[in-house]
């Protein structure tokens, strides 16, 4: 019974913890190529990111994911990885990474605890997803692939942004691709975090319904009425086991039924991807030094601060001026 709920009766049982901005990629849609990150004494200790995550599962929070940036530069990952799969009443502890350093990691992962992964991967082109991550190796993506299904997770999901002119032609060789892999993958249409200056977000945005119906010229695919409480909408492929998700901020709202906050790697509680209501727990922590009841009342209190719906418009300046990287996407 989760003890988070907003003003709008929606229960929050589903913690996104980011564990660093800094990533070993640069998508065009997510972060410039020249990045200033956070500065050491900014960004939460393990430790403390380790006693966010106990307090939000005493509150009822069943589910944590670890996001960035790129979870996996973050060195000692898997000791957090271990303290939260300790954590009663967490019923699933997840990771989305870009995948480039998954190969020597998955095995202490899933030892540590970790029971499901996510995985970025935006084209299975080599020079195309060196353009799209502007330094990235397909190569490595899928060796970190092979190594996490070798290593024994299962149901790995991919996630692909799709980009007009980019990517937008390959939405079917990534569905046959997932298939083959024994894995699921949604497509996200991108949302206007941040600035990037050469990246036009209004021309390469690709509306989801677009991608449906491309499918559809090649592929089977069974509307599901199968929910993760996220925001993909779901279809399966005929004859398979695939679920093809949709996530779309912009065309679907899912605003209605949304059961999550984020935690930012400098301790912001963020209560809406697309909004900045927030409440700054690493002040919290290491100023007002608040005990676990305290810092529990405090996100209690918060919960009240979560707005109805995220607001994008492509064609307006962004009002977000955080990039998806200091989000904790
Ligand atoms: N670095 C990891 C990765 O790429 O999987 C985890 C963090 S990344 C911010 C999480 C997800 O957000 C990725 O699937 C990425 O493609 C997506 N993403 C990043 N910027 C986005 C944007 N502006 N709009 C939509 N999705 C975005
Ligand atoms: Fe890095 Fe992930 Fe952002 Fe790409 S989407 S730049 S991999 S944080």
């Amino acid at each position: 019974m989760t003890l988070l709920v907003d003003s709008f009766q929606r229960r929050v049982t589903y913690l996104r913890l980011s564990v660093t901005d800094r990533c070993d990629l640069r998508c065009v849609y997510c972060m410039n190529e020249d990045m200033q990150f956070l500065p050491r004494q900014a960004v939460l200790s393990l430790e403390e990111l380790a006693r966010i995550a106990r307090v939000f599962v005493s509150l009822g929070v069943k589910k944590i994911r670890l996001t960035g940036g790129e979870p996996l530069v973050r060195q000692n990952l898997s000791w957090l990885v271990r303290e939260l799969a300790a954590l009663p009443g967490l019923q699933e502890l997840a990771m989305t990474s870009n995948g480039m350093r998954l190969a020597a990691v998955a095995n202490e992962l899933r030892d540590a605890g970790l029971n499901r992964l996510n995985i970025s991967v935006d084209s299975l082109r080599p020079e195309r997803f060196r353009a799209i991550t502007r330094v990235g190796e397909l190569d490595r993506v899928l060796a970190g692939l092979a190594a996490a299904r070798a290593a024994g997770f299962s149901r790995i999901k991919l996630n692909s942004v799709i980009l007009r002119g980019r990517n937008d032609d390959e939405v079917g060789d990534l569905v046959a691709f997932a298939a083959e892999q024994g894995c699921d993958i949604s497509f996200i249409e991108e949302m206007p975090l941040g600035v990037i200056s050469e990246h036009d977000r209004a021309g390469a945005f690709v509306p989801s319904d677009e991608i449906l119906s491309r499918l559809q010229q090649r592929f089977s695919l069974v509307p599901s009425t199968e929910s993760t409480s996220g925001p993909s909408r779901y279809h399966r492929l005929a004859g398979g086991d695939t679920r093809v998700g949709f996530i779309s901020p912009h065309s679907h709202n899912f605003c209605a039924s949304c059961n999550r906050v984020r935690v930012t790697v400098e301790g912001r509680l963020l209560l809406c991807l697309g909004n900045e209501h927030s409440l700054d727990l690493r002040h919290l922590m290491r100023e007002e030094r608040l005990d676990d009841e305290a810092l529990r009342a405090a996100i209690v209190q918060a919960m009240n601060l979560k707005p109805e719906r995220h607001q994008f418009d492509l064609q307006e300046a962004p009002q977000i001026v955080r990039f998806m990287n200091m989000t904790g996407g």
